[in-house]
């Protein structure tokens, strides 16, 4: 997502290498002596940050030493739009349209006092994809309200989607908390699944990034209540899809999971999309 906002702004001016390829968890991710190699090179470094790249800490701090430029992008929200749980500030800002547009006005800041020769064209490049964000925004909030509000329960393999539940009013709940490094235990499987079957919530989710497993198991020990919930589909959570896809873009992304949430979660009225 950070390469994607960097790549629409830089445009051509820019030659944009992205660590975590399509499927990769980077709450797991190590970076790899060819990643190394590349970072040590690198003119700036854009990274999520509040944790996120939990096992990136100390190459971060290695590049930072070198005198690399290394910017944390959630470092451009204010801290009080910051969704806290567990103790921590939620790392997952990119699932609220709105939040990631600062994070993209940022990026046109940095690109720009890097390169200032070229400040005008990372200017030009963010206004116009700006226009598209502030569209995105419109279809996602539009798409969600064809779900029925009481039907507005968003349940995936890890808490990736809690900015997304507040700004597009879903309640949310994840069978794994805001990180993977930490396992699903049987307690939470069972907490989950009675919560399902008590609500009778029509459609789980899995995600691209994180193994299937868990949901499944969700779904059984659901089955085993009586109750059938069906996996909605799969979602892009801390990971875009295949380049050269839809899904391999930032709003791609973002179009597809609201589909695939409005759909698993029986969304009434006509789609929106043109
Ligand atoms: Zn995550």
């Amino acid at each position: 997502m950070i390469a994607d906002a960097v790549t629409n702004v830089g445009g051509d001016l820019v030659e944009v290498t992205a660590l975590m390829g399509p499927g990769v968890d980077p709450h797991l991710y190590k970076a790899s002596a060819g990643d190394l190699t590349a970072m040590m090179a690198a003119d700036v470094i854009f990274f999520n940050g509040l944790h996120l790249e939990g096992k990136l800490t100390e190459v971060l701090e290695q590049t930072e030493k070198k005198g690399i430029r290394t910017h944390a992008v959630t470092e451009s929200i204010p801290p009080e739009s910051f969704i806290r749980l567990e103790g921590a500030e939620d790392p997952h800002v990119w699932f609220d349209v709105i939040l990631w547009m600062q994070v993209v006005m940022r990026t046109r800041d940095v690109l720009a006092e890097v390169d200032p020769t070229h400040g005008e064209r990372y200017e030009e490049n963010a206004a116009a994809y700006m226009e598209e964000l502030i569209e995105l925004n419109g279809y996602v909030r539009d798409q969600a309200e064809r779900v029925p509000e009481g039907q507005r329960v968003l349940i995936t393999a890890h808490d990736a989607f809690h900015y997304f539940g507040r700004a597009y009013g879903f309640e949310v709940r994840g069978l794994q908390g805001i990180s993977t490094a930490t396992e699903a235990g049987t307690a939470d499987v069972k907490e989950l699944s009675e919560f399902i079957a008590t609500q009778k919530i029509p459609a789980i989710f899995v995600e691209s990034s994180v193994p299937k497993r868990n949901i499944e198991a969700v779904r059984a020990a659901v089955k085993a209540r009586g109750f059938e919930v069906e996996i909605g589909g799969e979602l892009y959570s801390d990971a875009m899809g295949d380049p050269g896809t839809p899904e391999g873009t930032y709003i791609g992304m973002v179009r597809h999971n609201i589909d695939t949430i409005v759909k698993g979660l029986h969304g009434e009225g006509p789609s929106r999309d043109d």
